[in-house]
């Protein structure tokens, strides 16, 4: 048995956070290879590490005197060092450091480093080996992750180290110089180490137990998700749940490695177990509901569209040539409906309307903003009656219009238009019908 964990910034803020992160990896010794963050907020309000070093080398960048900058960021390295009582310096680290941003190593260079000393900490504070993930993890020509060139140095390196800290969030460039994922990346190396070693399980720890049936802006206290599909998970992560790197999902899937969510401040929870495919039934008939505000839909009316072929294509290519991706296009007989983002639609509208006029000759054309897009996500929808009556029913109880149904073929979501503000009621509603009423 293997398992790669990796902590996310929270779980590393402070000496007493590592504490608790080296009792969660002592407490399991398949817990071999650890992944850590930069140090995240201490508190509300607080600067995350990475934060603070992207300031730092904007300022180096400037031409300025960084040195106040860098300090604070030594001292926060110093007080969890200190903290855990252990034998470290990093002066030659940040020696080193001040002397690439004086250099101008580059913004990815600068936003690494957080990752890159706490791993240095990590690896020292456990007694495990540090692998700089600059010497493993490799991104092409193009930017893009080397999937194949890291699966394979990586697989070779681990397969002689026992137990490692490999820091997240960065790996090395075609030109040899550090780049990194975008935000939030140590997600996606804790996925690569987990398949570079064949992990029997990939555990991510942070501070929430897990995914949560909705948002808890709107939901107080809902339910925790407690297995989940990769593929519910992009349709929830789509629509705006975040817990995870979406990216993260890749190179897992293809080797059925599940993900276990957890939470270090209260590491007795299960938190949230995300597998290829489960035949463990969900606990209500839904797993999540997620949504976001902000789309318009162009309504296009023609006398006879439905004869005419090529009609669609006609309208979407419209959206195309424009660079706009359209989100669904419920349609009727002589009704053709693009929902779009708002804001990417503004900026394009009058071009997109003559557009649709020259392409189509539609008999009108009829623009509604400010609407709401829900999914109601599910694999337990499939087998079960009456889901969608439930919600309908749900949402008229709450005054809800609704706008736009969408249902995908696969019967893994529902998608349901609303006027942005009905958008929390309606969340509301179909929560209570499907969680509430069942506790
Ligand atoms: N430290 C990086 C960030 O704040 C990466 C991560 O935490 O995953 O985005």
């Amino acid at each position: 048995m293997k398992k790669v964990v990796k902590f996310g910034g929270s779980s590393l803020a402070s000496a007493q956070q590592f504490e608790k992160v080296g009792k969660i990896i002592r407490a399991d010794e398949t817990r071999r290879y650890v992944v850590p963050s930069a140090p995240g907020k201490r508190f509300d309000g607080d600067i995350k590490v990475t934060d603070m070093l992207y300031d730092c080398y904007h300022t180096a960048e400037a031409g300025k005197n960084f040195d106040e900058k860098l300090q604070n960021i030594h001292v926060r390295y110093r007080e969890i060092i200190d903290g855990l009582k252990l034998e470290l310096s990093l002066e030659s680290q940040f020696a080193e450091i001040s002397k690439n941003f004086k250099e101008k190593a580059g913004e990815n260079y600068a936003a690494s480093r957080g990752e890159f000393l706490n791993g240095i900490i990590m690896a020292e504070y456990l007694g495990y080996e540090f692998v700089d993930a600059a010497e493993v993890i490799f991104f092409d020509e193009e930017g893009n992750f080397n999937e194949e060139k890291t699966n394979a140095c990586l697989s070779e390196r681990l397969s002689h180290i026992e137990r490692a800290v490999v820091p997240g969030f960065y790996g090395c460039a075609a030109d040899g110089k550090v780049k990194t994922f975008s935000r939030g990346g140590s997600d996606i190396t804790g996925s690569i180490v987990a398949r570079a070693v064949h992990a029997d399980l990939y555990e991510n720890w942070t501070d929430v137990s897990g995914f949560l049936v909705t948002d808890p802006r709107i939901v107080k206290d809902p339910a925790v998700i407690s297995t989940i599909t990769y593929k519910e998970l992009r349709e929830l992560s789509y629509m705006g749940a975040t817990v995870l790197h979406e990216d993260s999902i890749f190179p897992l899937r293809q080797e059925g490695i599940p993900i276990n969510v957890r939470n270090t401040n209260k590491p007795e929870d299960n938190g949230t177990l995300i597998v290829e495919s489960t035949c463990s039934k969900p606990r209500y008939t839904i797993t999540g509901i997620a949504g976001k505000k902000g789309f318009a839909s162009i309504n296009i009316e023609k006398d006879m569209m439905n004869t005419e072929i090529g009609f669609g294509r006609k309208v979407l290519q419209v959206f195309e040539e424009n660079g706009l991706s359209f989100e669904h296009t419920p349609s009727g007989i002589d009704t053709f409906t693009v929902y779009v983002h708002q804001d990417e639609f503004e900026a394009k509208e009058q071009q997109i309307i003559a557009g649709l006029h020259r392409a189509v000759h539609p008999d009108s054309i009829d623009l509604e903003s400010d609407l709401a897009l829900i999914a109601v996500v599910g694999r337990g929808m499939r087998r079960t009656r009456g889901t969608a009556g439930r919600i309908f029913s749900a949402l008229a109880h709450a005054h809800v219009n609704v706008k736009m149904i969408d249902q995908g073929s696969s019967e893994l979501n529902i998608i349901i238009g609303v006027e942005n503000r009905d958008f929390e009621a309606a969340t509301r509603a179909i929560y209570d019908i499907f969680v509430t009423s069942q506790l």
